[in-house]
């Protein structure tokens, strides 16, 4: 069935607000992804049998006992750092049947550091996890209760149309296509956050 795909004609009601690119406003308080088709091409409750294992310190791989690996999308990894860099709240928010698989698959994946130094686990990035079955409307509410983050100020990254219902809260929505999340998705997406909110990045050469 091929993906709708949402496209957005209307402009803000009050205009746009011109920001500087490092001004804080310009950025979403927190973003949030999906795990399954999101940040990983795969179903882990369906195609990864446990245990996942790590062959020594190889960067963002794992395997299961049939073999099957498990990465993140290739530039997942520079994204996660990129947000961690500008302290913006990552968040996970998966309805995965396989909860415990899906965290011990983070707390294995093994990144590395755009600082320099010792490789970093992919959970780390991580500031709040929601990974269990049901509608995201519950996933966000509980991030929100957790964060006191407004709704407005969320960001999300997901494959599946259904989970458009958390615009409901407030909540904007980046639907991420079959090739998963990478850097032009997370422009995609930043500027639609930034649409909504009125904003548009002006970069100053003076
Ligand atoms: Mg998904």
């Amino acid at each position: 069935m091929p993906r709708k795909t949402r496209v957005e004609h209307q402009e803000p009601t009050g205009g746009y607000r011109e920001l500087n690119e490092e001004d804080p406003e310009a950025w979403p308080l927190l973003v949030a992804f999906d795990l399954d088709y999101t940040l990983w091409d795969l179903w882990i409750d369906t195609h990864i049998s446990p245990p996942v294992k790590r062959k020594g310190d190889v960067l963002n791989q794992l395997v299961d006992r049939r073999g099957q690996n498990l990465s993140f999308y290739r530039e997942v990894p520079s994204i996660l750092a990129e947000l961690k860099r500008r302290r913006i709240h990552i968040a996970a928010a998966s309805r995965t049947s396989a909860p415990e698989l899906a965290r011990e698959a983070l707390s294995l994946l093994l990144l590395a550091s755009e600082e320099g130094g010792d490789h970093v686990r992919a959970i780390t990035y991580f500031n709040t996890m929601e990974i269990y079955p049901g509608s995201k409307l519950k996933h966000f509410k509980e991030i929100h209760r957790k964060t006191g983050i407004p709704y407005d100020q969320m960001l999300f990254f997901d494959d599946e149309h259904r989970n458009y219902e958390v615009e409901s809260l407030g909540v904007t929505m980046q639907l991420v296509p079959p090739n998963g999340t990478d850097r032009k998705l997370w422009n995609d997406g930043l500027t639609l956050w930034r649409k909504r909110r009125g904003i548009k990045v002006v970069h100053d050469n003076r």
